[in-house]
């Protein structure tokens, strides 16, 4: 795949110098963003002695300071936090000052930024409707996210209550084992079916399969879900199109590896997230078979309309 001349997203959240260790003092969810020890050490002796929580304490300057995380923790199943409509906060664009150097996370800015790109173009183009860019937070081990704690063994996933991409590097290095070299476009995939979720949000399918969700027995459940990753692999193969007619980014075997990638991830490993209302990457993907299909008809049609998979 050709992507070293792209434009780099600067949409990338990178906390994973944020020791993300995860679990603070109080078993509190002390992701990316937390405070440290000897702040919490005095917020509880505030707490005690006032009678005031100290989570409350906690959570307060968290949102007064510029933590982007929202009390995810407390309210799961909440659609919206008040957090969301915020502007980029001091602490995200501290961030971003800080944009990552090493070669993976470089890579991943400059994928993230084709997908701006193209659905900039593509969304109101073929659905009316202006593309929100959706931020990626690169992290290591655990962080918060919008949907309860975010953990490497989840696999990337995109929460739709803060729309974002969470992802752990890592992963790529365990799709190169498990598969002897993911390579490029395989990587590029696997954001691109991230984003292909946000899409899903921002078309509103994602909110009414949640809601058919909560109605049905288990089985259509997942048969549900298996639609929606299917038609993320759908919609990552539009952006593959598009990516392609603009910057010629396919070399010889970007394809063939990438629906090796479709078949294989999704075992062990993804197996492990269950987070409620994220969409992980379980392995309620549906076949190898289908995913190799409908990953090609996204990639043959650029067009959003060919991946009701809902419809069949
Ligand atoms: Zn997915």
């Amino acid at each position: 795949m050709r992507w070293e001349d792209a434009r780099r997203s600067d949409n990338i959240e990178d906390v994973r110098g944020d020791g993300g260790g995860g679990g603070g003092g109080f078993g509190l969810p002390m992701g990316g963003g937390g405070l440290g020890i000897g702040a919490i050490v005095i917020l509880a002796i505030i707490g005690y002695v006032t009678g005031i929580d100290p989570r409350v304490l906690i959570s307060g300057i968290e949102n007064a300071g510029g933590g982007q995380m929202g009390q995810s923790y407390s309210r799961p199943g909440a659609s919206q936090f008040s957090d969301d409509q915020a502007a980029p906060r001091s602490g995200a664009s501290r961030r971003q000052a800080a944009a990552p150097t090493d070669q993976m996370a470089d890579f991943v800015a400059a994928v993230l930024g084709e997908t701006e790109d193209v659905w900039t173009e593509v969304l109101p183009a073929q659905r009316n409707i202006q593309y929100v860019r959706p931020k990626l937070v690169l992290y290591s081990g655990v962080t918060r996210s919008g949907c309860g704690q975010a953990q490497s063994a989840m696999g990337p996933f995109y929460c739709p209550v803060d729309q974002k991409v969470y992802l752990d590097m890592s992963f790529f290095n365990d799709m190169k084992r498990k598969l002897g070299g993911g390579g490029d476009f395989a990587y590029a995939y696997v954001i691109a079916h991230e984003i292909g979720h946000h899409i899903q949000n921002q078309i509103g399918i994602l909110g009414k399969v949640r809601e058919r969700q909560e109605q049905a027995s288990q089985q259509e459940a997942n048969s549900l879900s298996v639609r929606i990753e299917l038609m993320a692999d759908c919609l990552a193969g539009v952006w593959a199109n598009h990516a392609d007619e603009k910057w010629h980014i396919l070399e010889q075997g970007d394809v063939d590896r990438a629906m090796a990638t479709a078949s294989a991830i999704g075992d062990d490993r993804l197996q492990k997230a269950s987070q409620g209302y994220a969409v992980p990457d379980s392995f309620t993907h549906g076949s190898s078979v289908q995913r190799a299909q409908w990953l090609t008809t996204g990639l043959k049609s650029g067009q959003i309309d060919a991946c009701n998979t809902f419809a069949r």
